[in-house]
């Protein structure tokens, strides 16, 4: 049969607000034994026991309490009366506890779903920056490496570059294999104005040859792998200049940065 009847019975028990025929027939039903209201009346005497327990004890507002106890005032009385019995106000009370915890529970809990996107939010672009910038380590670790290794080659040269013109201070070193090509690494170089890049040039006995574009941080540092110069041409002298951000294929712009002749 349905036992639905019997959940609404079994929690209206619980709470010792049964009477009448109702009463009778719902202790004839749990008499005949049933794990089903069993369970309701246990789970319902553990949660009166904890609300008793709370601490500070959860008191509804007087608005919630009040409009309880009106629902429940002008609610059909099934023996006449219409004056609310005690038992009555006692479930209306737990009623409106348990609304109220419901309710704060539901408050805090939006708040706190706010406050974890924004924090989710804010974690994950976290991330996305620490990666960015791990993997610009890695690439800038990879650059100090193969130098490194260029450098054991007893073939290898460094050549000192010196600040030109704009930019007096600035300092610089290639580190050369004439087979291998190089690397060369820049300092107190000033950041490109947008649109612009520097350009480095390899310069033997023929015409300047363009060896690539790069950048410098915000410290004014750089580092640039250099190819190798076609056909393995001596390279006299390395020459930076400030370009348009494409590149050009024969210097254009001021020089910035040289080796000594
Ligand atoms: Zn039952």
């Amino acid at each position: 049969m349905n036992h639905e009847p019997y959940d609404t019975l079994a929690a209206t028990y619980a709470v010792g607000a049964l009477d009448g025929q109702d009463r009778v027939e719902f202790e004839r039903h749990l008499a005949g034994g049933c794990d089903i209201c069993e369970a309701t009346l246990r789970e319902s005497a553990e949660t009166l026991a904890a609300l008793a327990r709370a601490r500070p004890p959860m008191i509804p507002p007087p608005a919630v309490r009040e409009e309880l106890l009106r629902r429940i005032g002008t609610a059909p009385a099934r023996r006449g009366a219409l004056r609310p019995r005690p038992l009555v106000w006692a479930v209306g009370t737990i009623v409106a506890t348990l609304a109220v915890a419901a309710f704060t529970g539901a408050y805090v809990a939006a708040r706190y779903e706010a406050r974890l996107g924004q924090m989710a939010r804010e974690t994950a672009a976290l991330h996305a920056r620490v990666q960015r910038e791990e993997a610009a380590l890695r690439e800038q670790l990879a650059v100090y490496r193969s130098a490194a290794d260029l450098l054991r080659d007893p073939q290898a040269q460094v050549v000192t570059l010196r600040g030109l013109g704009p930019s007096p201070e600035a300092t610089g070193r290639v580190i050369w294999h004439p087979a291998n090509g190089g690397y060369v690494f820049v300092a107190n170089l000033p950041s490109a104005p947008p649109g612009k890049a520097y350009e480095l040039w390899t310069i033997g006995d023929a015409a300047p040859q363009p060896a690539g574009l790069f950048q410098v941080d915000a410290s004014g540092r750089g580092a640039h792998r250099i190819a190798p110069v076609a056909g393995g041409q001596q390279v006299k002298i390395f020459a930076v200049t400030l370009e348009v951000e494409a590149g050009v294929q024969k210097p254009e712009g001021p020089m910035v940065l040289a080796s000594a002749k």
